[in-house]
């Protein structure tokens, strides 16, 4: 018996019992298990791993920073580490996102937003305004609060009868629309359905709106029209409801700007930021949002949250590495042209592949899915357990992706291919050579 068959009798438990070997190191945009075999990290882990593994510079950051403290209390210690992240975030952020707030992660950061946003709406004495419309389908965590946010029903269903059940519109798929709109006027017409449920939830009650600019795991990169960004902030603004772009897995670089909200010219009230703001190195999320909203919640005698970890100095200094390691290497820039580069190469699979429907995304946020004809967009049949399938045939090859079999409401097999922002054209190519290779083996 191999030690990763005995292993999964063991007492750690996830989703379902663990067969996968261990890890053993990892090395720019590569990992080894303990048998050496080595595989491309085709979509950063969960698209965390942002500047690739291992980076000498960040590992020497953190380690002078563990020689002097690991931890501090934010209430009793202001650290260097975590105000100097703070002003570098806010330098990357578009102007007036000037005020900072850590978290360990991107739940706890979406379950940040919310409560500043609340707190935000009583000093102004809007108490009546509580309502965070969201999306469908979306991914905005785990913890109940996110959860409640979030457009999934499987996930969401055993624990419905706990949670208050937020609102929720539909999100654009656009590319499954057969009408004869212009792309520019199903934009607007997805946005409306925004103002439609304000309505009928009463705007008095409306506190939020909450959204992923480029959908990551809900929807595989699905990028709307320009026209509904600018459509929604419009709304927001007539209603006094606040936007949150819940920019965790869109965010930092990923998409070739250093937040997904840039494309598209429309600034939200607060942003949301994880998986790639730490890139592996630390547990760390962050919401930035500006001085108009954080300053009356201060006066009114401080933000009511707060988590143990957050802004530890640790996690705090390995932050500030990751965005330097971005703007000095220039990553984000990278993630732009590789970005491109991927996309036309995934694209020119399709000539190969009938069944890839779509390819979709922005910079390194990419996504293909996989159709049973392309004409009606027709999912494979379920019983194929194709999101599966492909990943474990890429597994056996040496490439992670990330897919996702998306139910209720809309029905698709996607797979994120999402690598580090430091990927090389010699790297995209072995990348598309061995998902090549995979998808002719899930064609047979
Ligand atoms: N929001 C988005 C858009 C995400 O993709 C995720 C994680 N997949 C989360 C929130 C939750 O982040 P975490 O798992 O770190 O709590």
């Amino acid at each position: 018996m191999s030690r990763a068959e005995a292993d999964t009798g063991g007492h750690l438990f996830y989703q379902s019992r663990n067969p996968r070997p261990f890890l053993d190191r990892g090395e720019g945009i590569y990992l080894y298990d303990e048998s050496g075999k080595r595989y491309i990290d085709g979509c950063s882990g969960a698209m965390v791993s942002n500047i690739g593994h291992s980076n000498p510079r960040v590992l020497a950051k953190m380690k002078a920073q563990m020689d002097r403290a690991t931890f501090g209390y934010r209430l009793h210690f202001r650290t260097h580490p975590s105000e100097d992240l703070a002003a570098k975030t806010v330098s990357l952020c578009p102007e007036g996102l000037d005020r900072v707030f850590f978290v360990s992660g991107g739940s706890e950061a979406v379950e940040s937003a919310v409560k500043l946003a609340r707190q935000y709406a009583l000093t102004q004495g809007l108490g009546s305004r509580y309502k965070v419309i969201s999306r469908f389908p979306s991914y905005h965590g785990c913890t109940f609060g996110a959860l409640d946010l979030t457009g999934y029903d499987p996930l969401r269903e055993p624990f419905a009868p706990m949670m208050e059940g937020m609102p929720k519109i539909t999100a654009p798929m656009t590319y499954l629309d057969r009408d004869n709109l212009t792309e520019e006027a199903r934009g607007l017409k997805y946005a409306e359905l925004l103002r439609d449920r304000i309505e009928e939830e009463g705007p008095e009650n409306v506190l939020a709106f909450l959204m992923e600019p480029i959908g990551g795991a809900s929807t595989g990169a699905l990028v709307a029209p320009d026209s509904y960004y600018t459509r929604i902030r419009e709304i927001c603004d007539e209603y006094g409801v606040l936007l949150i772009f819940d920019e965790v897995m869109s965010g930092a670089g990923r998409t070739g700007k250093f937040l997904a909200s840039e494309h598209f010219g429309v600034v939200p009230d607060i942003v949301v930021l994880s998986k790639g703001f730490g890139a592996g190195y630390a547990p760390l999320g962050a919401i930035v949002a500006p001085s108009r909203l954080v300053e009356p919640v201060l006066d009114a005698g401080g933000f009511l949250h707060g988590f143990t970890y957050a802004g530890n100095p640790l996690a705090c200094a390995a932050g500030l590495a990751v965005l330097e390691e971005l703007e000095e290497q220039g990553l984000i820039e990278n993630a732009a042209r590789m970005g491109d580069l991927l996309k036309a190469k995934l694209t020119g699979l399709m000539d190969r592949y009938p069944f890839i429907g779509h390819v979709r995304g922005k910079g390194l946020l990419l996504a293909f899915e996989l159709v049973s004809d392309r004409e009606t967009m027709r999912p494979l049949p379920r019983e194929l357990n194709a999101y599966n399938r492909l990943v474990e045939i890429a597994y056996e090859l040496g490439l992670i992706i990330y897919s996702r079999r998306t139910r209720g409401g809309y029905e698709g097999d996607h797979f994120l291919v999402c690598p580090p922002l430091i990927v090389t054209e010699a790297q995209v190519d072995e990348i598309i050579g061995l998902l090549d290779t995979a998808l002719a083996r899930f064609a047979t």
